[in-house]
């Protein structure tokens, strides 16, 4: 009975699927809704390497089922991608396959609340955060995200972190960045310091878990990996998760590859959190694909292959960054939204946000609302429409 009442579409797909229809019947249509990089034509960008890597996979590969917690190679892959300038952080890692960065989200609610309690996330949030917390019997809660000047709201995340201990005894933060959906906002290393201080703080009273949910990371200006340096102190203080994805850094969504990551460095403590999140690949979708583990293990291992998509990837980002810098000229002191250097979103602050979404659907500019938000996903949208869409937001 709880579940009769369920919605069975998800509103971001739906809305994909209107643009998509009126598109194919030859309307001029702006289709700012799903996050996934396409081209100036409108075709899904693809890294090349990574398409030819991905046929090459053996056929035995595709067809043999993969260990519960995916190959031992594929995690070692991962865990060396996301600590390259943390060694501590590798060495106390230990981590699991999973289905794209979504199951790695599952498998830190499942395993780091317990049933009835609530994680902790931005005001602005990615909508399957709910989802994922519903589907587990958990909630969510959330604390102010930007600040009266624009910045992350520190304070904020203090008092709501401080409350949910005194609450339910212990807390999971998601933060999901850089290149944050759906603001597109990137927090600063300032900013991460001044987290990463919260957290020891209140890791002193009661158990508290970060995960930082990378699913954007390659995508970032700079270093995307250097605000680690910021959370290896917190090493067996705090708990440490982070969510990885060959999603959107591979171009490949659909191959579901991913991982769930953790530090604790105390090994006898490793292997328990190890043991149970294994557990809880065999609960839920048994392995991830064998073949999927393979390719994304060979495009992280070999130097010529990984060269190949770093390459190819920045040719992706400096088409995402011209974008990005089109609609900054364009947006500025007409749309009122967050700091934005680059990624796949931005977030615009809008009264009546359903009413205006629809509004610009009837001129066929499709983004998404949200609670006093409309989410544009740049990542999908041509240099040349991006003065349709700012008159089209502005109007
Ligand atoms: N986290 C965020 C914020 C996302 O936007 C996405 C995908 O859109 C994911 C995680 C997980 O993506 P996937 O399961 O495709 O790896």
């Amino acid at each position: 009975p709880a579940r009769t009442a369920r919605p069975s579409d998800d509103p971001i797909f739906a809305l994909n699927r209107e643009a998509t229809a009126r598109k194919s019947k030859g309307e001029a249509v702006v289709n700012a809704t799903v996050g996934a990089l396409l081209d100036d034509a409108g075709r899904l960008a693809i890294l090349p390497s990574t398409a030819r890597a991905i046929h090459e996979v053996p056929d035995a590969e595709w067809a043999a089922y993969a260990p519960i917690a995916g190959t031992p190679e594929f995690v070692r892959a991962v865990i060396d991608d996301l600590f390259s300038l943390t060694p501590e952080l590798a060495a106390a890692a230990c981590g699991v396959a999973t289905p794209g960065g979504t199951g790695a989200l599952r498998h830190a609610i499942a395993n780091f609340l317990e049933p009835g309690q609530k994680l902790l996330t931005t005001s602005y949030y990615w909508g399957p955060y709910q989802t994922l917390a519903d589907e587990g019997d958990r909630g969510i809660e959330t604390f102010r995200m930007f600040d009266d000047d624009g910045g992350l709201d520190i304070a904020a995340l203090d008092a709501a972190l401080g409350a949910q201990l005194a609450r339910q005894g212990r807390a999971l933060l998601f933060l999901n960045d850089p290149c944050h959906n759906p603001t597109g906002y990137s927090m600063s290393m300032e900013e991460w310091e001044k987290v990463a201080a919260v957290l020891a703080r209140h890791a002193e009273k009661a158990p508290v878990t970060l995960l930082s949910d990378m699913a954007y990371f390659t995508f970032a200006d700079g270093e995307p990996r250097a605000f680690m340096r910021f959370l290896a102190p917190l090493l067996g203080k705090c708990g440490l998760l982070f969510a990885w994805s060959a999603s959107k850094s591979f171009t490949h969504y659909g191959l579901r590859v991913g991982a769930l990551v953790a530090c604790e460095p105390d090994p006898v403590e490793r292997a328990r959190v190890e043991a149970a999140l294994t557990y809880s690949c065999r609960g839920t979708w048994s392995n991830c694909n064998r073949g999927g583990l393979y390719a994304v293990t060979k495009l992280l291992t070999d130097p010529a292959l990984k060269a190949a998509c770093d390459a190819e990837r920045n040719a992706l980002k400096e088409n995402l960054r011209a974008r990005v810098a089109a609609f900054n000229a364009k947006a500025k002191g007409k749309l009122r939204y967050p700091r934005y250097d680059g990624g796949f979103f931005v977030t615009v602050f809008a009264d009546d946000a359903e009413a205006r979404a629809a509004r610009m659907r009837e001129k066929g500019v499709f983004v998404v609302p949200g609670k006093g938000t409309l989410r544009v996903a740049l990542c999908g949208v041509a240099e040349k429409d991006i003065d349709t869409l700012v008159a089209a937001l502005a109007d």
